[in-house]
């Protein structure tokens, strides 16, 4: 580690942003749509992309920046960005290389949002997915590609399906076909796993779940790794390698080089059209929960493991599936990529299906029933009675989603009160 490398909780609290001499220690929230410029000339260099300064928030704002490079920061990458969610971040990462007549590939335990994202809507723009299990064989991984693939995603820790992606071997099938592989850390943080450290290329958040962490705002984050080769396979990534006629005719490569291409043509072509931007009053929110990433996420994944081992020793539970504990089918993949824990979401079934499940949230009190994850406060979801209620058993069974299913996520309370509830409201669940 050199002198000038900070750790990771030192990043979480100071990184992105270092004030001079008599200015503000917080980051300032610049709420300007624009900026003032004295002359024409002046505002003209900056459209020429001849120099560096702000001119419209779309685009652009000083406050977004700050808390992109402190994400940047805490994922070892290059260059970051926000954006107005999670789905435009996954959106603009994949549609930044891809376009209508490419093909990507996608492990398929990935949240369901993503799924519709790229088997629906991205189909309708011509863009064509195949799904892999995470666990499928080489083979079956192999035989995904074909000669339009223009990437790979999965997610570090799936949501909610708690699958562990073991991002050294999609890294490596990606690579061997020319194409960067997409990872979506949302779940595991960059607290708990970098995974650029381990091959991936390109970094995507949902800030709205532990970044953020206390409910508040909405919002998203790529961050590019710098170490993917566009121009070694240029033919592949036009869009990146030669000339953009709807910007000066810059070529990214070519001008902002491996570090900087991808992020700035994102930024310079995709969110100059589409424009879901975050907010400067949103970003510095989100800064704000940024600040004690580090500490959340360590009791998060404490109370987590707690509460899944009260879960395994209690007979009216049915299953427990929690990445952190010895015999779940992803345990030795948690261990090598989250050695200090996964995240708070923990999904089991209760003994007696549908009806004791539905029991069983009712007298729920510290819990509160929320479609939400990843929040400082614990919140629990019945999804055959709420996000799948128009799937009958069997369906549910086939999605992976069994009717018996309860998806926790453990906040950051006392772990003896969010035992205590769960105790009490399997006490009370009612003969069935
Ligand atoms: C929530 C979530 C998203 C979507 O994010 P929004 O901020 O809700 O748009 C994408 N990926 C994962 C893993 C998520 O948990």
């Amino acid at each position: 580690m050199d002198k000038t490398e900070k750790r990771i909780e030192t990043t979480c609290v100071q990184g992105g942003y270092t004030p001079k001499n008599g200015e503000p220690r917080q980051i300032p929230i610049i709420q300007s749509t624009t900026f003032k410029y004295d002359t024409s000339e002046d505002m003209g260099r900056l459209f020429d992309l001849e120099a560096e300064g702000y001119f419209y928030s779309r685009l652009q704002n000083p406050t977004c920046d700050t808390v992109a490079r402190k994400i940047c920061e805490l994922e070892g990458g290059t260059a970051a960005m926000l954006t107005s969610s999670g789905q435009a971040a996954n959106f603009f990462a994949v549609f930044n290389i891809a376009g209508c007549g490419d093909h990507i590939v996608s492990e398929s335990s990935i949240y369901g949002g993503t799924f519709n994202l790229f088997s629906v809507t991205m189909k309708k723009m011509g863009i064509d997915v195949t799904f892999v299990a995470p666990d499928c064989s080489d083979e079956e991984l192999e035989a995904a590609f074909k000669p339009n693939t223009k990437a790979v995603f999965g997610e570090t820790i799936a949501n909610p399906a708690l699958r562990v992606l073991d991002i050294q071997r999609f890294a490596a099938a990606a690579h061997s076909h020319g194409v960067p592989l997409i990872v979506d850390n949302t779940f595991a943080t960059p607290v708990n796993c970098r995974p650029i450290e381990w091959g991936a290329d390109i970094v995507t958040h949902s800030t709205t779940k532990y970044m953020d962490g206390h409910g508040a705002v909405v919002g998203g984050a790529i961050v590019d790794s710098g170490r993917f080769d566009w121009t070694a396979n240029a033919d592949k990534f036009p869009g990146l390698t030669t000339p953009d006629e709807s910007y000066h005719g810059i070529t990214y490569t070519e001008r902002f080089g491996q570090a900087g291409a991808y992020i700035t043509k994102a930024t310079a072509q995709l969110m100059r059209d589409l424009g879901p931007v975050q907010s400067a009053t949103a970003a510095y929110m989100l800064n704000l929960g940024l600040e004690s990433l580090h500490v959340r996420m360590q009791r998060h994944c404490q109370n987590a493991l707690e509460i899944a081992r009260f879960l395994e020793s209690d007979p009216r539970i049915g299953w427990v599936f929690y990445p952190d504990l010895e015999g779940n089918p992803d345990h030795e993949l948690a261990k090598k990529y989250l050695p200090n824990g996964s995240c708070g979401v923990v999904s089991f079934g209760v003994k007696g299906g549908r009806p004791a499940a539905e029991s069983f949230m009712k007298h729920l009190r510290v819990f509160s029933i929320e479609t939400h994850v990843a929040d400082a406060r614990s919140c629990c979801l019945h999804p055959a009675s709420a996000t799948h209620r128009q799937m009958n058993d069997e369906e549910l069974r086939a999605a992976g989603v069994g009717p018996d299913l309860v998806r926790l996520s453990c906040g950051i309370e006392n772990v003896k009160d969010l035992i205590g509830d769960i105790k009490n409201a399997l006490d009370e669940i009612e003969d069935v």
